[in-house]
């Protein structure tokens, strides 16, 4: 798989291909449009062929283009446990508003769930499939690419100690594991080996 790694201000996007455009995975921090049009000109990437859109998790530099993206017809693709999270971020900006924030809609989501995603991703041409990966935070995702690689945002990795082990964290990475994967792209820094 051809991934395009883009970064600004240490947050990591990527942008993967499918059969109906490009899937771009995280969107960085509010206000940073401009910068990331640049990259994608850079990669000579319009954003009208960016056509879907998944946010790993809704914290200010993974989320903050979200709604952007979504006026310039770009599709947000949600996994169900992600439902109650999106607004917490849009009411944490109330409080901060020059940030120019724009507030992430319930219009023109696309809701999948575990069991759902694998089928719409085979109707774009990609073996892939959408699970939850709680650890960083309950609305943490992962998009898994079956014998290829896993976008986890801010999982965290596995602690060396034992008493420092932590189950949620543990059976994110099992999950993740179930599907063979290579390489991980990671929310920041480089992308790794498994
Ligand atoms: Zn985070
Ligand atoms: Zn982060």
């Amino acid at each position: 798989m051809n991934v395009i790694s883009l970064t600004y201000q240490s947050a990591n996007y990527y942008l993967i291909p499918s059969n109906d455009g490009w899937i771009m995975i995280d969107t960085g921090w509010p206000d940073t449009l401009s910068q990331l049009l640049q990259l994608l000109n850079q990669n000579n990437i319009a954003v009208n062929e960016v056509n879907y859109m998944i946010i790993t998790h809704y914290h200010p530099g993974h989320a903050g283009l979200a709604q952007n993206l979504k006026d310039l017809g770009t599709n947000l693709i949600l996994h169900e446990s992600q439902l109650a999270y999106y607004n917490r971020l849009n009411l944490l900006y109330k409080k901060n508003p020059q940030a120019h924030f724009r507030d992430i809609t319930s219009s023109n989501n696309t809701v999948l769930t575990d069991a759902d995603s694998s089928s719409f991703f085979k109707s774009i041409g990609i073996d892939a499939k959408l699970i939850s990966t709680p650890g960083h935070s309950d609305d943490s995702i992962s998009l898994v690419i079956s014998n290829e690689c896993a976008f986890i945002g801010d999982l965290m990795p596995l602690p060396l100690q034992e008493e420092n082990r932590n189950i949620v964290i543990e059976d994110s990475w099992d999950h993740i594991r179930e599907f063979h994967v290579k390489t991980i792209y990671p929310g920041h820094g480089d992308p790794f080996k498994l």
